[in-house]
């Protein structure tokens, strides 16, 4: 059935969707075996300067090169792995990676020195209480200083438990790893939190970016969240910019850093160096 099923056997886990317990373990035991056999991947997307288009910074993001259904995206496997536990396992796994990927484009051109990581945790991640050791392992065995690696972390991750959310971005912080709020905007994190929370960089949702060149309501909550971003001393980033058009407003709002299909799709860590050897970051 599986395999008349195809990729559809592997179709959005969504978690409000009931699979059966045989589905369940069945789904765990293909993620299991998965990392035994070193079925996953990170792509790294470029993050670059608003003005200059120079990259900064990659976002690591994560795909399981499927033995039978070809390579998958996170949608197809996160949430799955979220609710059976495997993420903590799956998200080491990348957040490792990503640390040693860095540190192998540094050993391979001096272009890459000041380049950044950004990580994404799900939400069991950040709850784990080994994170902290497990981000500290990750940069000491590739070799790494902190401040190379940001953890992206989402609005509703903070909220469901702010006290101890408050604790772990201490405790990260206090490492020298930098802390950015991804999809801000569909969450629902107030600004008191905001405030009180060590984070330094907003990462203002594609949602706002889409029509951001036609809709001047668009313009003006973007424009709100540079304003905060600015009060706050914490650095923006607009994700999914595709066009011209909407970088350029953008970059007149006046947002820090950009990503989206305009500047480069996720891609293979060699397009990485292929990029850094036309630019050299600073
Ligand atoms: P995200 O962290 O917000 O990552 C950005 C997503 O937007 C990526 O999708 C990226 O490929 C896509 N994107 C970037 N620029 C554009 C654009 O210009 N146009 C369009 N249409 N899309 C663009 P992707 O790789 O499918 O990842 C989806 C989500 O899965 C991520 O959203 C993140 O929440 C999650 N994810 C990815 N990798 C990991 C991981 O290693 N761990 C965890 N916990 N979550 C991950
Ligand atoms: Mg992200
Ligand atoms: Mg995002
Ligand atoms: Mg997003």
């Amino acid at each position: 059935a599986a395999k008349r099923a195809g990729r559809n056997a592997y179709a959005v886990f969504d978690p409000t969707m009931t699979l059966s317990v045989l589905e369940e373990a069945q789904q765990r035991a293909d993620i299991e075996h998965a990392l035994e056999h070193d079925e996953f991947r990170v792509l790294y997307q470029p993050v670059v300067d608003m003005n200059t288009q120079e990259l900064t910074a990659v976002e690591a993001l994560v795909r399981w090169q499927h033995p039978r259904d070809g390579l998958l995206g996170p949608y197809h496997f996160i949430a799955g792995a979220e609710a059976n536990g495997l993420i903590v396992p799956l998200g080491r796994w990348v957040l490792r990676e990503a640390c040693a990927q860095l540190a192998r484009w540094r050993a391979e051109t001096p272009a890459a020195a000041g380049l950044h990581v950004n990580v994404n945790l799900s939400a069991r991640q950040f709850q784990y209480a080994g994170l902290v050791d497990d981000v500290a392992a990750a940069l000491a065995d590739a070799g790494l200083d902190a401040a190379s690696l940001t953890l992206e972390i989402t609005e509703s991750m903070l909220m469901a438990d702010i006290e101890t959310a408050k604790d772990t971005l201490h405790a990260l912080r206090r490492l020298g790893v930098r802390l950015a709020i991804d999809d801000f905007g569909t969450g629902y994190s107030s600004l008191s939190y905001l405030k009180q929370l060590p984070v330094d960089v907003i990462k203002i949702d594609k949602t706002f970016v889409d029509e951001v060149h036609i809709d001047e309501d668009d313009v003006a909550l973007v424009d709100a969240v540079a304003g905060l971003g600015a009060a706050l001393k914490m650095k923006t980033v607009a994700e999914g910019i595709e066009t011209d058009e909407q970088w350029a407003t953008l970059r007149r709002i006046g947002i820090d850093h950009g990503q989206g299909y305009l500047f480069g799709r996720p891609s293979e860590p060699e397009g990485i160096l292929g990029m850094l050897s036309v630019t050299t970051v600073s």
